[in-house]
Order: C-alpha cells, then structure tokens, then sequence
C-alpha cells in the first residue's frame, strides 16, 4: 500500500496537506520487505480514471451505465427473437452464447467484415460486450448480422419497450457512492478544464525547469514523439485484436526489439513487463525456469549489493529466492573480496547476482567483467539493472560485458514521460540460452514452448506507448543516441566539478570522473550548520526548482542527473541556485543568520505566508521569495509550505466530507 495511501498532514502553518502516505519509508529503510514502488504504481492511468469520474459524477456515470446495459438488453431480446439461446442469467454489458461450432466462426468473420471483432471464447461460443460508444445503429447492425439478412422483423423500439431493465435486487446498488464534492462540482468541459488546470498549477514540472533525479532520468518527451499516442491505429488496438487487423503495430514491435536488442547486445527481447520493476521479476523467474530446465531447481540465493535499488531486493523476495547482501567498499564499488567470498559459500546455491551498472552510486565500476564471470563460476546468473541504460546507449553493451538478463527502463532512458506515476514499460532483454522462457502469452501463442507464462495481462504489456520509445530511436538514429549518451555524461561531470568545492562528490570513478549522474554529501552541511537534505531540497522550491533524488541510495546525500536534455543554460541555472543555497547554509554556520528561523528552515516560502501582516522573520520578504534574480521574471509559486511527514504516517485517516457538508456550502 505505501505510495497508493494519499494521505491527509498539515503543513507549516497548519493548512490541510495532502501527501503519499509511508512512502518515504517504503524502498530507503524496508528495502527486502518493501512491497511496492511508486513509479510503477500506474499512477497516471489512476488519475485518468478518476477525472473521468470527476467529469461525469455519481449520476452520469450511473447513466452511462444504464445506457450500456438497456442497449445490451435489446441485443439480447433481439437475439432472442432470432433463437438464438443464451443462459438465462444476469448480464451488464456482455452477453455470452452457443452457436453451433459451424456458425460461430462463419459469425465472426461476417462481423469482421463489417468492422465489429466478435469474441469466440472457445469453439461454437462466442462473446459480445459492448460499452458507452455501442450506438443503436450498432447493435441493429449486429442483429442483422446474426439474422443473416438486410431487414429485421420487429424494430428497436419494439424491442426496447419490452425489455426490462431493472438489475435484480441481489445485484442492485442501492448505497450512494462518490459523495465528495470533487465529484459533484466539475460537470462541464468549461469547469473540469478549469479544475485540471488548477491542480496542474500546484505542480512543479519539466515546464519549469529540470527535474533532475538521479537513476529516475526525466529527460524531454519530444512532441513528435508523443504525437502518434494519439493515433487510434496504436491507441485504440485491443490487445486481442486479430493478428491480420495488428500488422503494422506487430512490425512496430519487431523493430524495436530488434533495435533494443542491437543497443544492449542481447539476442531476445520481451516487451511485455509495464515496469522496470516488473522487468525485474520477469527476468528472475527467466532466471528460475532456466535453473529448473537444468535441474537445479534448489539455485534460489540471490546475492544483491548494500547500493542496489529497493526494488531489486523487493523482486528477488517475490520470486522466492534469498537475498544476500554483497558490501560496497569506501568508493562506492562492489566488494569484489565479498562477492567472492559470498558466491563461493552459496556456489551450489547460487541462482543470480543483481546488479545496476553504471552503479546506483553514478559510477562506472571497472571490476564489472570480473564480478560477472564471478557469478558464472559458480554457476549463477546475472540480472543487470538497466535503469542506468542512459550511460551506456551505443558506448557499451550489457550483453558484451556478461549480463545475462537485463531491463530497460523506456520511461527512462528511451523517453516516455513518467512523471506522476506511469505508464512505463520495463522489457528485458536476454542471452541466447535465456531466449526459450521469455514471457509468453496463451490468446495470441506469444513464446516459445518452455516460456514462463504471462506476467502482464496484455501480450506487449501497454502496447500504445511503445511508438514513443520508437520514435526516440528512429529519430535520433544510432549517432544521434551516442552523441546523446556523451552529452548526458559530459553535463553529470560539468555538475559535479561545478558543485564539488561546495558539495564534496561522494563517489567517483579512479579517473575522477562520474557516470551520468553525481551524488553529493551533505552530511557536513548538517554537522557544521544543522542544514539537512530536507532543507535543501525545499528551498530549491523557492528558487523554482524540483528536489534532485534524496537520501538514496546514501542518507544524507542528493543525487543528481541532468540528461542530455537538459541545456548548458539551465544547468548553469541549477548550479547557480545551489552554490547560493550553499551561501545561505553559511550564514547559519557562521551565526550570521538564526540557526533555526532562516530562510533554509522555513522553506518552501508561500504567496500565503508572505503576504501576512506581521513579518516576523528576521530575512526579508524578498529574500525569501526573491533569492535570485531569474524569479523576478519566472517565480513558481509553491501551494504549501513544509509539510509534517511523521504527522502524515502517523495520521493515516483520509476523512473525505460528505455531500451534507458540501449542499451546506
Ligand atoms: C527506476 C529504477 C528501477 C525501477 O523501475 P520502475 O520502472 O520504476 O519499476 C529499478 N532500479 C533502478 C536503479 C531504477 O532507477
């Protein structure tokens, strides 16, 4: 549940605050026992769903739903008239039937013809659902099609009038439902545009500036790369939909396979995992399966370094294998002495080492070679974590340095928005001993004999972005993503030198460079002026930017990456935002500025907070809002200021007003 609890907490001055409840706790302290990850949380498509609810409220979506099934009825009295037999059971929006073995695919085709995809769920039974876009005129047309002629012997309306629609009592809902006002205020397009735009307003985007988190790349979702989402020959495709109606998004597939398995040096690809976290578990229970082909079904012990992402622990725990925590050394690097030592005491145990490369420390390990035939030694497999793939496009491949199995993050690396949870897709990428348990799927005979089964419901997992990553690759070509690749690293290093003198790098590479991204220590902010990340991260709000990644994979530290994306103009900007907040931190180390009430402290500063009355503080107004220049002409103004997070986990009641409160108002 963490990250899925919105939760209400309060903030500095005690306004309500809405905030994701636990989630702070969730991958940096439970790690192995944590059980969900936020950006898989698909939270995007939730929000989707719930504005359509906003949109229409209890009583238009109860319409919709009254449309849907009266229409249904009249296809089934239709159908009735025309004997065909159905079981006489209740039904919404999908009516069930025999039809004969011979008929039913002599059905199905004639409807195909005519542009309907009739369901056959097994020989001679065929299934017809319809929804809110079934229009009359289609379900005549239906009926039509079942008679087996242009004309009908009764009409709609006579069908329509003697159907009963009525659910029976043991199904009918009789409670009220959506009571919020959110779902009683914004009926028209006028007022839910309004309504989109005010809680878009709230939020610090990449139409402000960089969000630059670390392994969480949000680099730029090009226009024209978004732009053939929108096409209904991607978007709206079912899943199931014939093979001869889906070619060209079926080429659409191979190619991108083709071109993630050229990228990452691996000889199959499944696209089916929604997530780099679902990548994770497809890849270990590929990992499994091969195990058990070879019968060695008792290699369950995973080894995984202290630095790995929480949800490689988190995956491994699914899958049923043991986490053993391998040490990192002072430099950030695997412990090759520990790696050893760990897979030599395991050896007959051993099923796979996981591991990020570049390292979730932002550095390119040299040992990785070595740790790889480690593993392989002793029988073992190795699953790389590909978020890190940004550093690594047309320089390197997994799959030529040892890496058995792989995901790749596309909402990372390969473009597709993530921000506000989702979609994603997460493919994994194999070696050729690996290829015959790629995920399959039994309705449309996706995998090879020996496949691990489904582990999405959808065969390619959310088919209808992939054009984005498409896109991406086909524009940019392979000389365009090296040269992205390059950039991406060259501006994590210009970063890290700009900022190192007031930020120590935490971790660097024996070169002295980093990968594409740098983590830097605050923790002697902390002991020389009691300045936390949390202060940081909030007052950079004021300066109107987006918190890099905090506290991970070390506590106490930011992690920063910029992407290609992102322009020497605008990392000049962050930099400059930072190396000032690194003033304003020594104000307070030198005493010149209060330890506690000072613009660190008090950050995020509202428009509310502000324009009060009695000014206490001992910093000015301007100093506040106002701390650099740039704002004066672009300022994001925060909706609320320092939200009490242990308030919030330890306040998990969400107390939603009813519709009394609401007619009151
Ligand atoms: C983002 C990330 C993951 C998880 O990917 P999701 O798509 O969010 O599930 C795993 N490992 C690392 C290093 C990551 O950065």
């Amino acid at each position: 549940m963490p990250g899925r609890i919105v939760g209400v907490s309060k903030d500095a001055q005690g306004n309500p605050a809405l905030r994701l409840a636990l989630q702070t706790r969730e991958q940096h302290i439970r790690r192995d026992k944590a059980t969900s990850n936020i950006c898989t949380a698909q939270v995007l498509l939730a929000v989707i769903a719930s504005m359509y609810a906003v949109y229409h409220g209890p009583e238009g979506l109860k319409a919709i739903a009254s449309q849907i099934h009266s229409r249904t009825a009249i296809l089934a009295a239709g159908l009735k008239r025309l004997n065909y037999s159905r079981q006489d059971m209740p039904f919404f929006d999908t009516i069930c039937m025999g039809v004969g073995e011979s008929s039913a695919p002599v059905l199905v085709q004639a409807a195909e013809q005519q542009g309907m995809n009739l369901r056959l769920v097994e020989p001679g039974y065929i299934c017809i659902a319809l929804d809110e876009t079934t229009t009359l005129a289609d379900v005549e047309k239906l009926l039509k099609l079942f008679a087996g002629k242009d004309t009908l012997s009764f009409t709609l309306t006579e069908l329509a009038d003697e159907v009963n629609t009525d659910y029976p009592e043991i199904v009918r809902r009789e409670s009220n439902y959506l009571t919020d006002p959110v779902f009683n205020a914004h009926h028209s397009e006028t007022e839910l545009l309004r309504y989109l735009h005010h809680l878009e307003s709230k939020d610090l985007s990449l139409t402000s500036s960089m969000i630059p988190l670390g392994s969480c790349t949000m680099k730029l979702n090009a226009s024209a790369e978004m732009f053939p989402v929108t096409w209904p020959e991607f978007g709206q495709i079912h899943p199931f939909a014939p093979a001869s109606q889906t070619q060209g998004y079926r080429e659409l597939f191979n190619q991108l396979e083709t071109w993630l398995g050229e990228i990452t040096g691996f000889a199959g690809i499944s696209l089916q995992p929604n997530a780099g976290s679902q990548g994770e578990y497809a890849g270990l229970q590929v990992i499994r399966a091969y195990h058990q082909h070879r019968g060695e079904s008792d290699r369950t012990i995973c080894l995984i370094p202290e630095s790995a992402h929480g949800t490689n622990p988190a995956s491994a725990v699914m899958c049923g294998m043991k986490v053993v925590a391998v040490k990192c050394d002072r430099q950030g690097d695997i412990d090759i002495a520990d790696l050893k030592a760990k897979a030599e005491k395991h050896s007959e145990k051993l099923s796979a080492l996981m591991i990020t490369y570049p390292s979730t420390h932002g550095v390119f390990e040299t040992g990785i070679r070595e740790i790889c035939d480690v593993i392989h030694e002793h029988g073992g497999q190795v699953y790389m974590d590909g978020a890190n793939m940004n550093a690594q496009v047309g320089l390197c491949r997994p799959g030529d340095f040892g890496a058995d199995v792989c995901h790749l993050n596309l909402h990372k690396t390969f473009c597709i928005p993530h921000g506000g949870g989702g979609p994603g897709m997460g493919p994994i990428g194999v070696m050729p001993h690996l290829v015959p348990f790629l995920p399959g799927h039994g309705v449309v005979g996706l995998g090879e004999a020996t496949n691990i089964g489904p582990i999405s419901a959808a065969p390619w997992g959310s088919a209808s972005i992939l054009v984005i990553s498409w896109m991406y690759i086909a524009m940019m070509g392979a000389e365009g993503l090296t040269e992205a690749t390059k950039i991406a690293i060259l501006s994590a290093n210009y970063m890290a030198q700009r900022l190192d003198a007031a930020y120590p790098v935490l971790f660097k590479g024996k070169s002295g460079l980093v990968a594409h991204e740098c983590i830097i220590d605050l923790r002697p902010l902390k002991k020389a002026a009691g300045i936390e990340v949390d202060d940081v991260a909030k007052r950079l709000m004021d300066y109107g930017f987006h918190a890099p990644t905090m506290s991970w994979p070390v506590i106490g530290t930011m992690m920063i990456e910029p992407t290609e994306s992102e322009s020497l103009a605008e990392i000049e900007r962050f930099c400059e935002a930072m190396l000032a907040i690194r003033e304003e931190a020594a104000a307070v180390e030198s005493g010149a500025a209060d330890a506690q009430d000072n613009v660190l402290k008090n950050a995020p500063h509202t428009a509310k907070s502000l324009l009060c009355g009695d000014w206490t503080h001992p910093y000015s107004r301007e100093q506040a809002a106002y701390p650099a220049a740039w704002l004066k002409d672009n300022k994001f103004w925060v909706s609320v200021s320092r939200v009490d997070n242990a308030y919030g986990d330890r306040n998990l009641v969400c107390s939603c007003v009813g519709m009394e409160a609401y007619q009151e108002a």
